[in-house]
């Protein structure tokens, strides 16, 4: 029997795995603060994929002529890797190599890979697909609060707020358990608002749903806080002692009256103002964000401009109120802290800052000046491929882009340019299938790391069984690939060594662990960053004296509204966008491989009034093309999607061939949820 957290979302909902037999696995739900002995069917059915066929368990390599698989011996792969990787960077220069991560890495990987680039590598390149998930809000709430973890505050808090403003969430079918909060709040009397283009399971439980165009979240805040402002109900005392710079936004807001704010989200002027009314009258009001407000190329604005409302509103470091990104990934929140990202290292220090370089380089045991500099974010590095001064090699872990990326045909077509890419994963995702050489490595229940949920909450997965023969983990393919290429410093494979050096790299930065022990997780079941030192509580509760700026003080960023990167036309006239459904998790890899869960493929939701234009059937195909592709799936016509709107999830090859790459000027993140289409019908052949 072994407590441990599931493999999926940033719930780390806990789990204990009991052993039948040599190796098969049951899931037992158990009591933890999050999901309180629930779990949803993801959780429940994780173990499945330990038995599947397509799991992989010996080293691969793809002759580029044949397209065949060999079997390597595993001296045999990394070998191989190793020297290829040497001699591009004798060729090429250190930057020819290149590594993508994953916001489902352990702790323990995600600072193991950053240090590898840097170190074994030598290379700037390297970014994660965390970019893609919740990097919007990560640099808006910096900007704003000093600070970014993503919920600064236990999630069980929210069951004590009187108003939760859901923006671009679905929780109820992302992350089941959390929804309990909700009904808890809700038979308290409190109310729940979501603000979704498509009324989903989590809206259908709402007090207040607003239905926006895809993309105009911003212009909705800039409404709500204009009303705010014009009704009287600013905090004036918080915004003079605990902010700064309330006044440009307040000028911003002026022009932001409800029916201008009507006429570009399609939200009528009179439900703008009863939300406002609602917000005024509560003291106690949580604001969360998640993927749909920050997935644009103006998210950073978007996510500011909800913190802006949160600031006027006196919200953040107020006891059972403030704002909050709920991440998407598993560990969404470690994943960004530890230096897989592209201008960061340990500790969620900046990676051009000359003290940072000088801790972190101390920790590794190299010169700082020997550390490279700034990288390229992770769609940028995936385009660079097959430029001159572009990536000639790539390492992947933990992540399919061929199905995760935006315009995901390009990212496919610049991964075949590559001279080398190597994959570690658990099966042949789509992007295992155009590497060269495929690595095979362990999952969750074979192998001990932590990860940290969306609370910034420390938790530790703990192995429950023995990997199958053939198998290692990827903390052991980094440490051989760095030790044949005769890299400085110690490669430890023991994740808790791994994880006493990461606290040390971390300590005095803004996501500091140096307190935290495995010990100390088991004990107190998690414990949240910063934490500073062992005797250091843990810190669950962020901003109540002051925020981690300067002056102490939350700042308010002026926003101005865009709109979506691609507007309608006459050709491509519907908003597109995509996101999850309860059974699959990110790219599926994982989850389409389950027996247990439901796969029905793609599907294009629709309403009937759109159906009907198009003359289109429920369960029939449908074809939805953009500037960059086209997918034809079954459609589903529902009454709770806006007429100018489609959907279609994103755990399948195709909806990211439709996606946009245009990027958030600050965060880099593209603009996953909403693109310009054209919807038809196919003819029939
Ligand atoms: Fe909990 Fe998320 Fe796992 Fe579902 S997928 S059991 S919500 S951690």
């Amino acid at each position: 029997m072994t407590d441990t957290h599931c493999p999926y979302c940033s719930l780390q909902c806990g789990m204990t795995l009991l052993r039948r037999g040599r190796s098969v696995l049951e899931v037992a739900a158990r009591e933890f603060p999050v999901n309180e002995g629930a779990l949803c069917r993801k959780g429940w059915t994780s173990t499945g994929l330990r038995g599947s066929r397509e799991r992989l368990t010996t080293p691969l390599v793809r002759s580029r002529e044949t397209g065949e698989w060999s079997v390597l011996t595993w001296d045999e792969a990394l070998d191989l890797v190793a020297s290829r990787l040497a001699a591009l960077r004798e060729e090429h220069g250190a930057d020819a190599n290149a590594v993508f991560g994953g916001g489902g890495l352990t702790n323990e990987k995600a600072y193991q890979l950053g240090k590898f680039a840097r170190v074994a590598l030598g290379t700037s390149r390297i970014d994660y697909n965390g970019r893609w998930c919740m990097s919007s809000a990560a640099t808006a709430a910096n900007q704003a609060f000093g600070l970014d973890r993503g919920l600064p505050f236990p999630l069980a808090d929210v069951e004590q707020a009187e108003v939760v403003v859901l923006v671009g969430s679905n929780l109820a079918e992302t992350m089941p358990p959390a929804a309990r909060h909700l009904d808890r709040l809700r038979a308290r009397g409190g109310r729940v608002v979501v603000v979704d283009p498509r009324r989903t399971p989590t809206a259908d439980h709402a007090d207040v749903f607003l239905q926006p165009v895809p993309g105009t979240d911003l212009a909705l805040a800039l409404g709500l806080l204009h009303l705010v402002d014009a009704s009287g109900a600013v905090d004036e005392s918080y915004v003079a002692t605990r902010t700064t710079g309330f006044d440009a936004v307040r000028s911003t807001a002026a022009a932001w009256w409800p029916e201008r704010v009507e006429r570009i989200t399609g939200v009528a002027a009179a439900d703008l103002r009863s939300l406002a009314t609602v917000l005024t009258s509560s003291k106690r009001v949580v604001v969360l964000t998640a993927r749909g407000a920050e997935q644009h190329a103006d998210g950073t604005a978007t996510v500011l401009a909800w913190i802006d409302l949160a600031l006027a509103l006196g919200l953040p470091g107020r006891p059972y109120a403030g704002y909050g990104c709920l991440t998407g990934q598993g560990n969404g929140q470690g994943g960004r802290e530890h230096g897989q990202k592209a201008d960061q290292l340990p500790g969620y220090r900046m990676i051009d800052d000359p003290d940072a370089r000088a801790h972190v380089a101390s920790v590794w045991g190299v010169p700082p000046e020997s550390l490279p500099g700034k990288g390229l974010s992770a769609y940028e590095l995936l385009s660079a491929i097959g430029t001159p001064l572009g990536p000639r090699s790539l390492l992947v872990f933990g992540s399919n882009p061929v199905v995760s990326a935006p315009n995901a045909t390009a990212v496919a077509s610049r991964l075949r340019a590559l001279d080398l890419l190597v994959v570690c994963d658990l099966v042949m995702s789509e992007t295992a299938a155009l590497a060269d050489v495929v690595l095979p490595v362990t999952q969750w229940a074979e192998e001990t790391g932590t990860m940290t949920n969306l609370e910034g909450r420390v938790v530790l997965r703990q192995q429950a069984v023995t990997p199958p023969a053939g198998v290692r983990s990827d903390l052991e393919v980094i440490a051989a690939l760095a030790v044949r290429l005769g890299a400085a410093s110690t490669w430890s494979t023991d994740p808790e060594e791994v994880f006493a050096e990461l606290g040390l790299a971390s300590a005095g930065g803004r996501a500091d662990y140096a307190g935290i022990t495995y010990a100390r997780i088991r004990e107190e079941d998690g414990v949240f960053w910063p934490c500073p030192s062992p005797s250091h509580p843990g810190t669950p509760r962020m901003f109540a004296l002051s925020f981690p700026t300067t002056d102490g003080r939350a700042r308010f960023v002026p926003v101005s509204y865009d709109g979506p990167a691609e507007p309608l036309d006459g050709t491509f006239d519907v908003h597109l966008t995509t996101g999850r459904v309860l059974a699959q998790y990110q790219s599926g890899a994982q989850t389409r491989r389950i027996r247990d869960l439901p796969d029905d493929g793609p599907f294009v939701e629709l309403h009937p009034l759109l159906a009907v234009r198009l003359g289109a059937r429920d369960g029939e195909p449908v074809t939805v093309t953009t500037r960059r592709g086209s997918l034809t799936a079954p459609a589903r016509v529902v009454g709770t999607i806006r007429p100018d709107t489609v959907f279609v999830p994103f755990h399948w090859v195709g909806a990211n061939r439709l996606t946009s790459d245009a990027l958030d000027p600050s965060s880099r993140m593209p603009e996953f949820k909403v693109c310009a289409c054209a919807v038809t019908v196919p003819a029939l052949v």
